[in-house]
């Protein structure tokens, strides 16, 4: 298979492989821009526009969306501009207008290349249907103020205002072993959650386990003030990693 082969192939999969058939610049980090503009004239990639808000890089506590603004220089030049509100390494930064490309994936194209086979495009659209479906039923976690998952003496603890409790996380579990990872690392890389993954489990079913876990565990606890069906792991489609809200720490027993 020739090295152009391969790109298209790795096209296909991100469409079959997906939640959708949309792709982000940093999703395309494998191709030069000549060959991006070649897939958008051979109308494999079809280009949607400039996205309206980005995901920062700058900061470390976790992914921030935030929303971006375009800027033209005297010399012409056009540049984005975010603010992103991190207290410690937060900021004004400036991105190219590139990075905020986003582009459909012909699925009908790459079909009529046989590079996709009709099997695939049914589970990329299945896949699809189970990502909206629990997008409806898990809904972020807004609530500011003192939240977070605490990792003591090798028990995991959510911490709500005044109160510390047990979730009771067996060691093997799957929840325990996603939140241990989170504490290395928030956000995570899919590929990262792909180590605790069989044969028969994707990411997004130890990501969907892990969320029923906690919040069945967490509205047991009955906590008042505490919101329903929560995505406490969630998945971020531009970037392709997970993140934790809200965020695991260790206590100091932990450390010592
Ligand atoms: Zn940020």
């Amino acid at each position: 298979m020739s090295q152009k082969d391969k790109k298209i192939e790795k096209l296909a999969r991100l469409a079959a492989d997906g939640e959708n058939t949309i792709v982000y610049a940093v999703n395309l980090d494998f191709l030069s821009n000549e060959e991006i503009e070649g897939y958008e004239e051979k109308r494999i990639l079809l280009f949607l526009g400039y996205r309206s808000e980005t995901t920062c890089s700058k900061c470390i506590k976790g992914s921030c969306t935030v929303p971006v603004k375009r800027v033209e220089y005297p010399d012409g030049h056009k540049m984005a501009v975010y603010i992103c509100p991190d207290p410690d390494h937060g900021g004004r930064f400036e991105i190219e207008l590139d990075k905020l490309r986003y582009w459909k994936i012909n699925i009908e194209v790459l079909k009529e290349m046989r590079y996709l086979t009709e099997a695939k495009k049914t589970s990329a659209k299945r896949k699809k249907k189970k990502v909206k479906e629990s997008e409806k039923k898990f809904q972020p976690w807004l609530k500011s103020g003192d939240a977070c998952f605490i990792l003591k003496n090798s028990r995991i603890f959510f911490h709500f205002k005044t109160d510390d409790k047990d979730l009771n996380l067996a060691h093997s579990s799957r929840a325990y072993k996603l939140l241990y990872l989170f504490t290395a690392k928030n956000p995570l890389p899919q590929r990262e959650i792909k180590e605790l993954c069989t044969d028969n489990t994707r990411p997004s079913d130890i990501v969907k386990a892990t969320n029923e876990t906690l919040n069945k565990k967490i509205a047991a606890f009955e906590l008042s003030d505490i919101p329903k069906d929560i995505a406490f792991v969630k998945f971020d489609v531009e970037s392709r990693y997970y993140g934790l809200h809200p965020k695991i720490k260790y206590s100091e027993a932990e450390e010592m």
